[in-house]
Formats: C-alpha cells, structure tokens, sequence
C-alpha cells in the first residue's frame, strides 16, 4: 500500500485535489470499511460502510474492542497477524476472518492493516476490510466440486492418472495408490514423477514395451492422435496380471493434458486362451474323427479285398500238395494277406470311437504287466519306476486297447531316451470321478511346434521305418473312446509327461466269457450255406471255398435277397450273414431271418469286431461272430462250430 493517498498525481495537484471534504466523501461513500484502531485493538474510528455490512451503529461500536467481533475460531489467527502488525511498523499485513454481525449470522471478511501508531500525526492502525463471502462461497463451491470429482474417480476400478502436457503425474485415483502399493513401491507414484518413468520402476511395464508406449505417450501429448492403446503385462505375487492402457487427451484442457487408464484385463484374457484352446481341441477331434472314418472305410475295403485273397490263397494252399512250388507260393499269399489284416486291424483301432470289450479293468495290473514286459525287452540304459495308488479305482474300459496305449507311450519314452534316463508309470486317484495315469520320461523332451502336432495321425519325427506316427492318434482316439482325456506336457531337454484322465468306474465283476464260444474240430459235411455279402469279390472267392470244404452254397447279394429266398421256403443249415451292407445290412436282416428260420446258426463277418457286433450274438440264439478276413482253416472251424448236430 503506498505511503500517501497519492496515486498517479504529484506535487501541487494533488494537494488540491485532497481537500478534507472529498475525504470525508471516500470515508462515507467507500463500500469498503476503513478503520482507525489503537494499539490494543479498540476501534478509534469506522467509516459507515461497517454498518452497512455488521449492522452495528456507530454508538454500539464506540470504544469497543475489535477482537470482541472476531469469530472463536479465528482469534488465534487474527492475533497473530495483530501482533505482526504491531512488530512492523509501515508493513501492511493482510488476513481473512470471520466478523460477528448484529442479527447473529457471520460474514467473511479480508482485512489489510498497516501499523502508523508511530506517526505523530495519524498514531492509529490503518485498517482497510472488506466483505469476501462470495469469494469464500465460489471457493468452497469449487473445492466441493473438485473432492467430488476425486470421489469419482475413486470411485472407478480403473487405474487412473491424469498427466500434465509433459508427461508428468499431476493426480492418481485410489486403484492406482492401491497398485503401487502392491508393486512395493508408493513413492515413485507422487504427482511431478514422469509418468512412463515411474510406470517401468515399479514393473507395470516390460522394458520392450517402452519405445512403443513413449512413441504413443508423445502422438497423443502432441496432438497428433487423440487416443493411443495398448496391452502390457506385470507380475504379481498372486500370478501376472495383464491391463489394458489408454492414453487419451482431455478435450479443450489447457494447457494440455491427458488421462492415462489401466484397465485390468486378466479374466478376459484367460477367457480368451480358454476359448482358443478349446478351439484347438475341437479342432483336433474334428480332424481326428474324419480321419477315423476315412480310415475305417479304407480299412473295411481292404477288408473284402484281403478276405478273398486270403480266401482264395487258403483253399488253394489247400488243395496243392506240399512241397510243390505252387503250394509255397500260396502259403506266401496266405502269410501276407494274414499280415496285411494285422494292418488293416491296427487302423480300424484308430478309427474305432467304441470299444471292442468293456470290462472293469484295474490300470495297477495292466501297468505291471507292461512293466515286466519292458524290463525283459529293453537295454539296461534305461531304467523304470512305478509309483501306483494302492487304492486305485478300476475303470470301466477295453483292456487290450488300454495295453496298446501303455505300450504306446512306452515306446515312444525309451525312443526319446536314447542316452539313457528313467521311464516312470504313475498312477492316482484324482478326484472321486476321475482316475490318472502318468507316463513321465527323462528324455529329449518336444518343441512347441511338435508338440502341438504330436497327437497327428501319420505325425513323426522319427526316421522313416521307424516311426508310424500313429502311435500317439492311437492313444488319443482310444482314449477318447473311454471319455478320457490326454495331456502333454513337455519342454526340449526337459523331459515329457503324457497324463492321462480316466472316469473312475465302481469295482463290477469282469465279463467271465468272451461271446465266442469255444471251437471244437468236429468235420461237418455236406451243409446247405447261404452266403449274404454284397461285395461280388467276396461272393466270388467264398462261394469256392465253402463248395472247397464239401458244402453247398447259395448266394444273396443283400439281407433283403436272402430274406425273399428264405421266404421262397429255401432252408439253408447255416447263413454267413455279412454284417456291413447297405440297405437292411446284417442288423436289420437279422430278426426277420430269425422269425423266419428261428434255429438257423447264423454267422455274423465283419472286420470290426465292437460292442454293437458283440450285442447282436447276445440278442439272438446261434449267432457268433466270424472276423474278417478269415482263412479256409478258420472258416472251418466257425462252420464245425454252429453247425446243427
Ligand atoms: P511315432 O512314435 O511313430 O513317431 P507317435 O504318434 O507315437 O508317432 O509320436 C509322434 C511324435 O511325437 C514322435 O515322432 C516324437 O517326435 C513325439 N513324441 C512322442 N512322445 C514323445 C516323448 N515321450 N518324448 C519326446 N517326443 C515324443
Ligand atoms: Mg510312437
């Protein structure tokens, strides 16, 4: 505050100027009060303006003590500001307060005092106050309004920071104070840290991550995009968490800044890794099953194929004497179509979704088994261990296919333990439903890529000759057939662990027979037969054979054929009855025949011996099973079999 009332005028003009009138008319007329007060704070003199604002009159004012006024709360405050004013004589001094007014309410005032009780011709303080309680109002209205939006973004789950024009942390929400914390470290999070910074310090953010994220940071501080987004990850103590980052500038903020936003993403993207997987499983099953029945419809061809040429090569085996050149030749053709249907089975395995014979079966004992086997069979550079649940629950399964998986993964263990290493068979109760199977090796271990291509029919990586790779669809399909499931798990030079998952099944009594009853040579002769098959070939290699072992036989190319001519009142003694035909097919052709020829022996053919073919010997008297491809010897021994006594 100047020293004088003058203001821009000097010297003589203002002298003039300030005559007592025109002060007394700023006194009466300021909306400002203006006061005298002594040393202790009495009011000497108030301009009317006090009365205006307080209500007070003059009178009710006169010689009393301005601290009276002054609101309990502020004294202290006040009097500290007196006593400063009293200490600086000529220094104004300034502070805000509250003032008693005379209908009891208060009103928020400022006051600046300057100290002129020295100055023998005003020996006063100069008080000049004035009502702020809008000022006060629009303050606190405004506080209000920012602790709002603070409360808000509180509020969100959302890691929030809002970022100065620099990149600087100028505020962080609750989510982010919580983050930090759980990082380990609060400090590097206080507002003026850069933001990038801070956010790498604490882990948020990979090293790799940060051109990617300082080049989007500077796009947006620039303006040259409003929005930047991207993905991080950041571990945890309870696992990686992954977030989604925003930055985005504030619309019409200036100068300019911008929010930044994590948004946690973790659930989300387990959820997305969950749906590729099942992708992937779906995919496999899919891929698996329509190689399954391109295989099984190869096989069931090669089938008939096989049958006649073993058929043929059998009878004709027969028929030469030994020792002749011709005799060996079919005894070759009879030994290679016999493998040839080794060949043919081992893909109707794989293609097989059912299972051949379900039985309780306990995986302790096939394990065993499988273990002995090994131990007599393989080199002594490999070692073998077996941790088995004593209380293992059986499950209900096709323990000949079960040995096929054991031996499976086995092999494929030692194949991969050429330098040596331990094989270990594990097995458990999971859960009450479930049962586990580890096959575990210390082997070479497998690479992403093969991994994902293992369980591949025809998939190896093994030399040619050596490997099928088939041997993993096998386990996979068998597996599946018994609602298992298959895990691998394996790394390059760290070994592989195949686990396998099996519903647990209550202890049944095993099946005690198997559906086929025992052969006995008994040298029938001379038997009417109706062969049913729609393959010409097999009409055309059979018919032969049968007329070879001293029968009659009577054709029909389908079960609807062969019901007309048993309807035609054609008695045959036995029926060869092919079980995979169009039309009515074995199935159907069945119960019509037996309603016709009730104790006719009826053998089934058919290359894939299942539960459904085994169902049907067991819904219907005389009917056996006869597996495809079969030999002379083995067709005599079916027809010594059924044949009527
Ligand atoms: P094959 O043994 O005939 O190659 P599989 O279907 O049994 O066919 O296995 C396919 C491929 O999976 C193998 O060639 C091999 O690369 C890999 N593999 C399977 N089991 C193991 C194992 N225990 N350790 C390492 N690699 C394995
Ligand atoms: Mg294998």
């Amino acid at each position: 505050m100047p020293e004088s009332g003058g203001m821009a005028m000097r010297g003589e003009a203002a002298l003039e100027a300030v005559t007592p009138e025109r002060v007394q008319a700023l006194l009466d007329h300021s909306w400002d009060i203006l006061s005298l007060l002594d040393h202790e704070g009495r009011l000497i003199y108030n301009s009317p303006a006090a009365q205006h604002l307080h209500g007070f009159t003059p009178e009710e004012m006169a010689d009393r003590n301005t601290f009276e006024f002054f609101h309990p709360e502020d004294v202290p405050k006040v009097t500290e500001v007196f006593q400063a004013c009293l200490h600086q004589p000529g220094q104004p001094v300034r502070v805000e307060y509250r003032y008693a007014c005379r209908d009891g309410s208060w009103i928020w005032m400022e006051a600046v005092a300057v100290n002129l009780l020295e100055n023998p011709s005003v020996r006063a303080i100069v008080v000049n106050s004035r009502d702020i309680s809008e000022r006060r109002k629009a303050q606190a209205a405004l506080q209000a309004s920012e602790q709002f939006a603070d409360r808000i973004i509180d509020t969100l789950p959302d890691i929030l920071a809002v970022l100065d024009g620099q990149g600087r942390i100028l505020k962080v929400n609750q989510a982010w104070r919580d983050f930090a914390r759980a990082k380990g470290g609060s400090d590097v999070f206080r507002g003026g840290a850069n933001y990038l910074e801070a956010f790498e310090q604490v882990g948020g953010l990979e090293p790799c991550q940060l051109p990617a994220m300082t080049e989007g940071l500077e796009a947006v501080l620039r303006g040259e995009r409003h929005l930047f987004t991207f993905e991080c990850s950041t571990l945890f103590e309870e696992g990686v968490r992954w977030f989604r980052v925003h930055l985005t500038r504030i619309q019409g903020a200036e100068p300019a800044c911008l929010v930044a936003s994590h948004i946690d993403i973790t659930s989300l993207k387990a959820a997305e890794e969950q749906r590729l997987q099942l992708e992937r499983l779906l995919h496999r099953s899919q891929k698996m099953e329509s190689l399954g029945s391109l295989a099984g419809g190869v096989a069931h061809e090669m089938n008939n194929v096989l049958a006649s040429i073993l058929g043929m090569a059998s009878m004709h085996q027969e028929i030469q004497p030994p020792g002749t050149a011709v005799h060996h030749a079919f005894s070759i053709i009879t030994k290679a179509s016999i493998r040839g249907g080794g060949v043919v089975r081992r893909l109707l395995d794989f293609s097989r979704q059912s299972l051949a014979e379900v039985a309780s079966v306990d995986l302790n004992l096939l394990i065993q088994e499988e273990m002995q086997l090994l131990e007599r069979t393989t080199l002594a550079q490999v070692s073998f261990a077996s941790e088995l649940d004593p209380e293992l629950r059986p499950i209900l399964g096709d323990a000949t296919a079960l040995v096929h998986v054991l031996m499976n993964l086995s092999l494929n263990a030692i194949d991969a333990m050429p330098m040596g290493g331990c094989l270990t068979l594990r097995t458990r109760n999971a859960s009450p439903d479930w049962v586990e199977l580890d096959v575990e090796d210390t082997g070479t271990g497998m690479s992403q890529e093969v991994m994902e291509r293992a369980m591949d029919p025809f998939f190896t990586t093994k030399p040619v000759g050596k490997g099928t790779g088939l041997g993993l669809s096998i386990v996979y399909s068998t597996i599946k057939a018994h609602q298992g499931t298959v895990e691998l798990q394996s790394e390059r030079g760290h070994g592989t662990l195949v686990r396998l998952r099996l519903p647990a099944f209550p202890a049944i009594p095993p099946r005690a027979v198997s559906s086929q009853a025992p052969i006995q040579e008994t040298g029938h002769r001379g038997l009417d037969i109706l062969l049913v098959d729609d393959d010409e070939l097999i009409l055309a290699t059979q018919a032969p054979v049968i007329e070879c072992l001293g029968h009659r036989v009577s054709l029909a190319r389908s079960g609807e054929q062969a019901l007309k001519q048993l309807e035609s009142g054609y008695r045959p003694q036995v029926v060869i009855l092919d079980l995979n035909m169009p039309g009515l097919g074995g199935q159907g052709t069945l119960p019509r025949l037996r309603e016709l020829q009730p104790d006719v022996p009826v053998l089934l053919a058919t290359g894939c011996v299942d539960e459904a073919s085994e169902a049907l010997t067991r819904a219907f008297a005389k009917v056996k099973l006869l597996a495809k491809p079969f030999s002379m010897t083995a067709l005599r021994q079916h027809l010594d079999g059924v044949a009527p006594q």
